[in-house]
């Protein structure tokens, strides 16, 4: 037998045949494919990040603080800066939002257990679900009269009453589609289910004026948690930092799934420098806003139908065909996303001048490539 069909053969029966997540990481001019930010670490935070990772380096030879406690006090100060207060004792982090969500799917799903998300949404979040050996249960969104990605409180209701999920995923900011959940969703589902309801706010920071976070839920709803991220609004994705707040009990059934010494501590250190510059790292939040805002309007005039955002990125459709536009547009070296829906594409608002580059490649497309229906 190859090595291959030996492997496959041990591997667990519901991986097999899999392939895994894989967003092309491909060298082009313009990547606006995974809403990164496109600005760098400003100068003055990277080199305090190199001289704070420089004094800890010598003491590498022991085990991280293993309840990052530091980092929880900055994060909770952080979050606290929305007006809601959160305490230390309330705030949980990992190597990344993905490794929290995980560290929820392992405490709070598993063998016999269901996950239900709606769709379409993060595309993590059913590969983090399955692989913990949880059920995911696709739920949908669509209002009829409304937008076709829409969620309002009937129609999330209805299914989580119908599949009575151990954990719920919303998604707000939703990615892909952008736009943000109303706190009346977040409040009737907790209301529908006894499961976990996991708010996903990783593009928080972006939403348009008057969107309130789930963080204002928190108090009385101990089934609830909101995670966050430092990968997009805080420029961090190479930083490997995301984090939730949640009851304090919560945190205690994390605590039985992790890895001791999870967050290493150059993680934890170079986390503590971006926060102790907060206003500095988010300083481009401003400026992204008002490319995605430039993308919505000028997609709008083009003829495509962009979908209102509260995010870093816009999906738009009017497409034709739009594994065909999808190309196109990376042969003129723009990578966007292809999310996979049919006559939608998703792309990252980057520097004006990535906006610009990509909006000029478009422009000279849709006379072929606009077509069918949103
Ligand atoms: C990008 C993204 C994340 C971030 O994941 P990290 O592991 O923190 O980098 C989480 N949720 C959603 C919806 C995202 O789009």
């Amino acid at each position: 037998m190859d090595p291959r069909a030996q492997v496959e053969s041990l591997l667990r029966p519901d991986l097999r045949g899999r392939t895994a997540y894989g967003a092309p990481q491909l060298e082009v001019p313009v990547a606006l494919n995974t809403n990164e930010s496109s600005y760098p670490v400003p100068e003055v935070v990277a080199s305090a990040m190199a001289r704070a990772v420089a004094q800890v380096a010598r003491d590498l030879n022991r085990y991280p603080d293993r309840e990052f406690t530091a980092l929880r006090a900055d994060l909770a100060a952080y979050l606290s800066r929305g007006g809601v207060s959160v305490a230390p004792e309330q705030v949980w982090a990992g190597n990344g939002s993905n490794e929290v969500l995980l560290h929820l799917l392992q405490a709070f799903g598993g063998p016999g257990r269901t996950a239900l998300g709606f769709t379409p949404a993060y595309s993590m979040h059913p590969v983090i679900t399955t692989t913990t050996g949880t059920t995911w249960v696709d739920g949908m969104r669509g209002v009829p009269g409304a937008g076709r990605f829409d969620l309002d409180v009937a129609t999330a209701r209805a299914q989580v009453r119908e599949h009575r999920p151990d954990v719920v995923f919303l998604c707000s900011p939703n990615n892909p589609t952008g736009t943000a959940l109303g706190l009346d969703v977040v409040e009737a589902v907790y209301e529908a289910t006894t499961g976990l309801v996991v708010v996903d706010e990783a593009y928080a920071e972006f939403a348009r004026p008057g969107t309130p976070s789930a963080l204002t839920l928190l108090p009385g709803r101990p089934r609830l948690v909101v995670t966050r991220t430092m990968s997009k609004a805080f420029a961090l994705a190479g930083g490997r930092l995301g984090y939730l707040a949640g009851d304090p009990a919560v945190l205690d059934a994390l605590r039985l799934v992790r890895m001791p010494y999870h967050l290493s501590t150059p993680t934890q250190t170079l986390a503590r420098t971006a926060l102790a510059h907060a206003d500095l790292m988010l300083e481009t939040v401003g400026v992204v806003k008002d490319q995605r805002d430039r993308i919505v309007a000028e997609l709008t005039a083009m003829g495509l139908s962009p979908v209102p955002s509260d995010a870093n990125f816009v999906l738009f459709g009017g497409l034709a065909d739009a594994h065909a536009t999808w190309e196109a547009l990376l042969e003129r070296g723009v990578l966007v996303r292809d999310v996979g829906i049919p006559h939608y594409l998703r792309v990252t608002a980057g520097t004006p001048t990535e906006t610009t580059a990509f909006l000029d490649a478009l422009a000279a497309l849709v006379p072929t490539h606009a077509g069918a229906a949103p």
